[in-house]
């Protein structure tokens, strides 16, 4: 009889705060999950915290403490995750199905000790698999989990995607479905770009590309955890059956599309130190007290004048980090002769990506071409194998990427 069930094998199903918002909702994502599992899956659920919950517990947070400890942060934020498992347990229930709830310390996700932040360092799968192997729908709560210490941490916003990937990644899971409130991974931001398609399908290099370079579709750890597991992500609507977007291993038909979406970064800031002296190992000083302060650089470029014995060294990182690199600019300047530092404040980015360009010529061409003919100035370049990324004025952001995204086709095949 068990031999013609036909087992699908094991998938890991993720619900986002939208998609758990109420209890309706709750049910939905709940005869889901049963669905997949009366079709022969082990199921594995992670969900998020209700709707607008951890930012409702981060405002109280604020409310209460100017400087809420990072350890108490956590043991709140994963409150709400409590609540979710709870819920989506009793619902499952409620339709005459097993399933069991687990926190992140009583599933065995063990991280570091970055609270707010941390890393996942391994899971233990011997709770899991017993539960699953007695019949259970196994629902883990998203973004928890407790250093080697015992002590509670999340994983960041926005970071039960990661939780369900690794999930997915050392359960050796068929699939990794993620089910939000969009139907897919778009083109561009369909909120600047109307005319934006949603994508089949994408590489892990391409979303990781896009995540990086401001598509804030998906946490970008869980895309590494997926690449480099081979586990593909399915990202899908809660709210239809409709197929979403495919991240996956690239195929070889991938290539031949040039560009595959266009994203924005927007609140840049360019901080350039002028007058450089140019010597041997002037900008492993520079970077080493940006990166004492913790600062994340997102490009960096440098022009020689002056015969080659001086040097604008230029970075641009995003506004958050700005009181990390003017201090760390202020440490260099004074020490190593420079000049002065200018911070432009008013800064985006618009890149292409496409695993297509290691074949395809012209493409840089194309949308130097788009954003010339549209009048807008790029005040920097950068490129990497399938990126191309130009620093913009923040006011041509949104047009910047209107262009960018006309000059690639990548509108609805059906409109002109
Ligand atoms: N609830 C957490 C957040 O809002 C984690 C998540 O939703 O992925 O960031
Ligand atoms: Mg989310």
């Amino acid at each position: 009889m068990l031999a013609n069930m036909g087992f699908m094998g094991l998938i890991v199903q993720k619900f986002g705060g939208t998609s758990v918002a109420n209890a309706e909702k709750i049910h939905r994502a709940a005869r889901r999950a049963i669905r997949a599992k009366m079709d022969g899956h082990q199921v594995v659920l992670v969900v998020s915290a209700m709707g607008r919950t951890t930012d409702d517990l981060l405002r109280l947070a604020g409310e209460v403490s100017s400087h809420p400890p990072r350890r108490e942060m956590d043991m709140l934020l994963t409150t709400g995750e409590q609540i979710s498992i709870a819920l989506m347990a009793m619902a499952i229930n409620e339709a005459e199905h097993k399933a069991i709830s687990l926190t992140g310390s009583q599933l065995g996700l063990v991280t570091d000790s970055a609270h707010t932040k941390a890393r996942i360092q391994r899971i233990n799968q011997e709770r899991l698999m017993a539960e699953l192997n007695d019949g259970n729908i196994v629902i883990v709560a998203g973004f928890q989990g407790t250093d080697p210490a015992g002590e509670i941490t999340t994983l960041g916003r926005g970071a039960s995607d990661t939780t369900a990937a690794a999930l997915a990644s050392v359960l050796g899971a068929a699939i990794c479905e993620i089910y939000t409130d969009v139907d897919g991974i778009y083109t561009a931001d369909p909120r600047i770009v109307p005319g934006a398609s949603k994508m089949d399908q994408i590489s892990y290099d391409e979303m990781l590309e896009m995540a990086g370079a401001g598509a804030g579709v998906m946490h970008s750890r869980a895309i590494e955890f997926a690449k480099r597991y081979d586990v593909p992500i399915h990202v899908r609507s809660s709210l239809t059956d409709t197929a979403g977007t495919m991240i996956m291993a690239e195929t070889p038909g991938m290539e031949d599309i040039s560009v595959r979406g266009v994203t924005l970064k927007e609140d840049l800031a360019v901080v350039t130190l002028t007058g450089v002296p140019n010597r041997a190992g002037i900008a492993s000083e520079i970077f080493a007290e940006i990166a004492r302060h913790h600062v994340l650089i997102d490009d960096i470029s440098q022009t020689i004048y002056e015969d080659g014995r001086i040097a604008n060294i230029s970075f641009s990182t995003t506004t958050a980090y700005l009181p990390e690199a003017q201090l760390a600019c202020d440490a260099v300047e004074t020490k190593l002769g420079i000049a002065g530092v200018e911070i432009d404040e008013g800064a985006s980015k618009v890149s292409a990506v496409g695993v297509g360009m290691r074949s395809h010529c012209g493409v840089a061409a194309a949308l130097f071409e788009a954003l010339s003919a549209a009048g807008i100035n790029i005040e920097t370049i950068s490129t990497s194998e399938i990126v191309i990324g130009c620093i913009v004025r923040k006011e041509d952001g949104h047009r910047a990427l209107q262009v960018a995204h006309d000059a690639f086709d990548l509108g609805e095949p059906s409109s002109p």
